[in-house]
């Protein structure tokens, strides 16, 4: 498949060359995109700027209508989509099926969501005023995204945005441009006018600029590591440009002594080895009290030894490669150092990488120590490190000892020490005997280093408003 840019209602293939889309599961070429740079940037970010004022005074009534089209046939072509997804990215198929059910689940709750800005007024100081507060779109948005969920994290950013009433403008990851591609031919499908979504491929860096430096562009949405959001942050000092910036994370989990142990290990197992561990919001570090320590750690290594690693399209996969060599080196890097440093390997601990395809096997680690990289950096890949602690207050002090604070997780049976912990955990999300928090409707996001503002949940749609004061004097 080879995809082409989207700017002002046509597909284009400018650019300075292409760009070679590989499957990480085999080595082989998937497809090509055009490597786009200034140029198709400033052409899609001046076709959304020109899209803005018609867009914006329709109702969100006719905008839900386009929305619940695209979601539709998002739906009717999610095998379709998914394996295109699998192959550009490698995660198991039924994931990237799911990953596309779940992109759609933002459109159609943004759909409805956008039907609800309200605004309000205010008692004045005196009788001869009014105060009345109104909401907007924020105008052209422009949004960045990574490659570990290509169609999902672009999705619920486009689907409050356009709900809003706002004009659009992608850039996708470099490794995973197709899936982008082919959700953008949906919603051109669905009927949305010219210029109010468009698509750019290419050159990260000349396309961030742009996006950062256009006095066109109002907002930028960006997902991808804390490294770059910094650096897109102090790009966007030139414009103020408003942003929302979902970052890295190193999500702890804590699993008390009163858990359910069958209940935790599932949790655990959704956490960790979803997508290979390469999601912001994967357990990162896994804090077990000391007097159940060994009765977890054998469920978890029972658990984690019966999952297939291969070829995400292959039946009854549930782990696939890792992205890319310097993935697949990380990881190997995070093990070798907690082993030197006295973890134990459970089960896993090695991988295969031959013909530029990189699998890491599902690794649980015990006798792990603060020292290690695993417990203080991402590792983004299917390695589960557990340490015990012996008070709640301990746990929740070696959970808070980071710069980040995405997700966390606990499992506990007790309401006392369950809001304890909810109570005290220093991030945006936490999972209570929950391992896979996400949902459309809630406000997903990082506090600390691993982010500004939220998505999902009435916050996503915020994120997207400007909010206006008219103070009328009688
Ligand atoms: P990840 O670890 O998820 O790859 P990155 O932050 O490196 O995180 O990448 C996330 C997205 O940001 C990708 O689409 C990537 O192409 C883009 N990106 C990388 N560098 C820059 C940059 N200097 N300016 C703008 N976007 C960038």
């Amino acid at each position: 498949m080879n995809g082409k840019h989207y700017i002002d209602g046509e597909w284009t293939d400018k650019g300075n060359d292409t760009i070679k889309v590989m499957n990480p599961a085999t080595g082989e070429q998937v497809g090509t995109v055009p490597n786009g740079g200034e140029a198709e940037a400033t052409a899609a970010v001046e076709a959304a700027a020109a899209a803005f004022p018609e867009w914006s005074k329709t109702t969100a009534y006719e905008r839900a209508k386009l929305l619940m089209k695209w979601h539709d046939l998002l739906l009717e072509h999610k095998e379709e989509i998914g394996e295109i997804l699998t192959k550009e990215m490698g995660k198991p198929l039924k994931e990237a099926i799911g990953e596309i059910e779940y992109s759609a689940s933002f459109i159609s709750w943004f759909a409805e969501e956008g039907k609800r800005v309200y605004g309000r007024t205010v008692p004045a100081s005196s009788d001869s005023k009014r105060i009345q507060v109104t909401k907007q779109p924020v105008g052209v948005v422009a949004s960045i995204t990574p490659w570990n969920f290509p169609a999902a994290m672009m999705a619920r950013k486009m689907a409050p945005a356009l709900a809003a009433g706002c004009t659009f403008v992608s850039k996708p990851a470099k490794m995973t441009p197709l899936t982008a591609v082919r959700v953008f031919e949906l919603a051109e499908e669905a009927g949305f006018p010219k210029g109010v979504i468009n698509l750019v491929t290419g050159s990260a860096s000349k396309i961030g600029k742009v996006f950062t430096s256009h006095p066109s562009v109002r907002k930028l949405t960006f997902t991808g590591s804390t490294e770059i959001g910094k650096e897109l942050m102090k790009q966007s000092s030139e414009t103020m440009i408003n942003l929302s910036l979902e970052l890295g994370g190193h999500a702890p989990i804590i699993v008390l002594d009163d858990a359910d142990l069958d209940k935790a290990v599932k949790g655990v197992m959704a956490s960790k080895f979803r997508n290979a561990g390469q999601t912001c919001v994967c357990g990162n570090r896994i804090y077990v009290q000391e007097s159940i320590v060994d009765a977890f750690s054998e469920k978890l290594q029972k658990a984690a030894g019966q999952l297939k690693v291969g070829n995400g399209l292959e039946e009854g996969v549930d782990i696939g490669p890792l992205v890319d060599k310097d993935g697949y080196e990380k990881v190997e890097r995070h093990v070798k150092d907690a082993v030197e440093k006295g973890a134990k390997v459970l089960v896993g601990g090695d991988g295969k990488a031959e013909n530029d395809a990189y699998f890491y096997n599902p690794t649980v680690l015990t006798g792990a120590n603060e020292g290690m990289l695993v417990m203080f950096e991402e590792t983004f890949g299917p390695v589960a490190p557990i340490m015990s602690f012996k008070t709640d207050e301990e746990a929740v002090k070696l959970a808070n000892d980071t710069r980040f604070g995405l997700a966390s997780y606990f499992f506990t049976e007790s309401m006392t020490r369950g809001t304890y912990l909810a109570e005290h955990l220093e991030y945006g999300i936490v999972g209570w005997n929950d391992g896979a928090p996400s949902a459309a409707q809630a406000p997903f996001g990082g506090m600390k280093e691993s982010g500004i503002g939220r998505e999902g949940g009435q916050e996503g749609l915020e994120a997207f408003l400007e909010t206006k004061y008219i103070s009328i004097q009688l």
